[in-house]
């Protein structure tokens, strides 16, 4: 007879019959992991544990992957729980362990069989000299864009990446992707408001020529769009867009402080990102919205995959396709740059273990690390303009988004430009700085603790974190309804987490009408209840009195419950400086000349962007001119 089958229930058998009771079957656990329960299955056979799948979650898969291929294999070669976590994924390592531990509990059988001698961890080896024509340093957006466009090219490339997986913030973000792509775009109305923008802007006077040229070009594309005349079937007028347009904001939600020419490349190259990355298999959402910030609803975002994933794993999809010659290097943190003879030619970085690393390039590096928003000492040093961005204010950006290749360039002379500018994204939860806790898209109505609205909703980043920072608390709900909300039929949003546990943590409240929202919001409901009211209205008429909003496009309308509200406050997300580049990507050093053998693309540049960000316009910056980089570095090289 089987053993496990002498005894009733395995755990009242554990107790029961322990010195002959051994466990065989598949037991199921759970437990929480980063964002939710993880949940397991555990093959055991005569107290082996044969196998460990990992099932149910909602973690992000860039960041899981590893964590689920590793751990349980470790579990099972060593028949050990004493298994160290994955840098990088503690929380998601944590819970599969916890989830494992569960289960065992779960089949009776003794648990202290699995976690007697040492603690056991995952086996890297890294190669001490490796050589390839192109050394990228860092696996975001940029460096992904970047390797891709070179190994196209036929160069052999090397990404050097500090953590155990690849993706960066571009892949931890919303996944807006601003592009004037006027076929999209125009499946909205245009509103008078909007209207009213461009009209403003073609009145103004230009500061410089460049942005005279860019003036032009919209009075013509603006012309050209007038005599089309093309309308919707109820006789509303077709958005409006076009990449001088997408310039024009930009530069100007900047301040004018951003090089016009680097803006301008921008917003061309974003409509050709669009198509390649639509050639490699993303698949976009049919209509795009305006992403918090985004200053026109030209945010596009992947239908096929949750928040900015979608863009990693095409890059990644394509890679594996295309057999294209692209080597990642896991747990690798280049320190230096190395120059020979007024030449970058190689990295030097460290493994885990603190393991040397020299990797030459023989026909350029390309700097890939982002931005800084993760060190603390770093925004302290830069910042001028929030007075206090110490570890009270959270950040939005993973743990290892700390500056690196700023600090590595500067070492070489390379000049810094806008370090000062650093951007707090209005709608992060209050406690982590995440940007996941929410069941809308788009922008829209917006709340104070009072129950009423405090800001053109619409407005820049900057302008909307102030106004945030002086509301009672600090904090604000966004609004929306059931039929706008992005909840998929998995009851999931759009960052691949369970609604109902965000629902249980009180991030996100729902009532079936606005006096009921009010009171879980902690509102006083009649405010709230005029609130929207005046916000429908607002909809209807698209007349925005209270706060000059310009438009409500279709998916932030409240006509009807239920409702929805998720609570939010300023965290650090984005630093707009970094190292100056030219519109081919080469690094400038303090002399305006630029450094041979280095490139740079993404969030470690600067001058892109000004003084603040607009929203969707970062995942176009460094995939667009990630790309310009890995075309670049093979077309000088030859
Ligand atoms: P971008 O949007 O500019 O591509 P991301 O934040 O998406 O920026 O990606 C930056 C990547 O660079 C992250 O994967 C991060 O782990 C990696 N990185 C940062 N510093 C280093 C370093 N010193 N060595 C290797 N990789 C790094």
């Amino acid at each position: 007879m089987h053993a496990a089958t002498k005894c009733l229930a395995a755990a009242v058998a554990a107790a029961l019959c322990s010195s002959v009771y051994a466990a065989s079957g598949t037991f199921e656990g759970t437990a929480m992991g980063k964002n939710d329960q993880i949940k397991v299955s555990v093959e055991l056979k005569e107290d082996r544990i044969v196998s460990v799948k990992v099932g149910e979650n909602y973690e992000t898969p860039s960041i899981s992957r590893r964590v689920f291929k590793v751990v349980p294999e470790l579990i099972v070669d060593n028949q050990t729980v004493n298994v160290d976590s994955i840098s990088g994924a503690t929380f998601t390592s944590f819970g599969v362990l916890g989830a494992v531990r569960d289960a065992l509990k779960k089949s009776g059988t003794d648990i202290s069989k699995f976690t007697k001698g040492p603690r056991v961890s995952e086996k890297i080896t890294i190669d001490p000299t490796p050589k390839a024509d192109v050394v990228i340093i860092g696996g975001g957006g940029a460096g992904l864009s970047a390797a891709v466009t070179a190994a196209r090219k036929g160069a052999s490339v090397l990404i050097l990446e500090k953590s155990s997986f690849v993706g960066g913030n571009t892949m931890a973000a919303g996944g807006g992707f601003n592009a004037a792509v006027p076929e999209t775009v125009a499946k909205h109305d245009m509103s008078k408001g909007q209207a009213d923008l461009i009209e403003a802007q073609l009145a103004a006077k230009p500061l410089n020529e460049k942005q005279a040229e860019l003036i032009a070009q919209l009075a013509e594309d603006w012309k050209a769009y007038k005599a089309r005349g093309e309308k919707h079937a109820d006789g509303k007028p077709v958005l409006f867009d076009s990449p001088a347009w997408h310039a024009l904001q930009t530069w100007a939600a900047g301040d004018n402080k951003a090089d016009l020419n680097l803006v301008d490349k921008l917003s061309h190259l974003a409509p050709e990102s669009v198509k390649i990355l639509t050639d490699m298999g993303l698949v976009w959402n049919d209509k795009t919205s305006q992403y918090v910030g985004a200053l026109w609803p030209r945010s596009h975002d992947a239908a096929n995959y949750k928040s900015g994933e979608g863009f990693i794993q095409t890059f990644l999809q394509t890679i594996a396709k295309e057999k294209l010659p692209v080597k990642i290097s896991y747990y690798t943190r280049a320190d230096n740059l190395v120059m020979k003879d007024g030449r970058v030619v190689g990295v030097e970085a460290k493994g885990p273990k603190g393991e040397k690393m020299f990797a030459s390039a023989n026909k350029g590096v390309i700097l890939a690390t982002g931005g800084f928003s993760a060190n603390i000492e770093m925004r302290m040093k830069y910042d001028t303009k929030w007075g206090n961005l110490d570890s009270s204010i959270p950040t939005t950006n993973l743990s290892g988004i700390t500056g690196d290749g700023i600090v590595m360039a500067e070492k070489l002379g390379a000049n810094l430009v806008g370090m000062e500018y650093i951007q707090l994204l209005p709608i992060c939860d209050p406690e982590t700085g995440s940007v996941q806790t929410t069941v809308s898209i788009g922008t829209p109505l917006y709340v104070n603790m009072e129950g009423k609205r405090f800001v053109n909703e619409l407005e820049r980043r900057d302008v909307i974190s102030k106004a945030i920072l002086e509301q009672p608390g600090k904090k604000f709900w966004k609004v929306i309804n059931a039929k706008n909300a992005r909840i998929d039929k998995n009851g999931v949003n759009s960052y691949g987490l369970k609604v109902e546990t965000l629902i249980k943590q009180g991030k996100v409240v729902k009532a079936d009408t606005v006096e009921e929202l009010a009171q879980k919001m902690g509102v006083p409901a009649d405010n709230l209840v005029k609130t929207v009211k005046a916000w429908n209205e607002f909809c209807r008429k698209q007349v925005d009195e209270e706060f000059g909003r310009p438009s409500c496009l279709d998916n932030v309308t409240l006509f009807e419950g239920p409702y929805y509200a998720d609570i939010h406050s300023p965290a650090v997300h984005h630093t707009m400086g970094g190292v100056q580049i030219d519109t081919s990507t080469h690094v400038i050093d303090k002399n305006g000349k630029p450094i041979p053998g280095l490139y740079a693309a993404g969030e470690v540049t600067g001058g892109i962007h000004g003084t603040n960000r607009v929203g969707a316009n970062a995942i176009p910056d460094a995939l667009s001119f990630g790309r310009v980089a890995g075309e670049t570095v093979v077309n000088e090289n030859k």
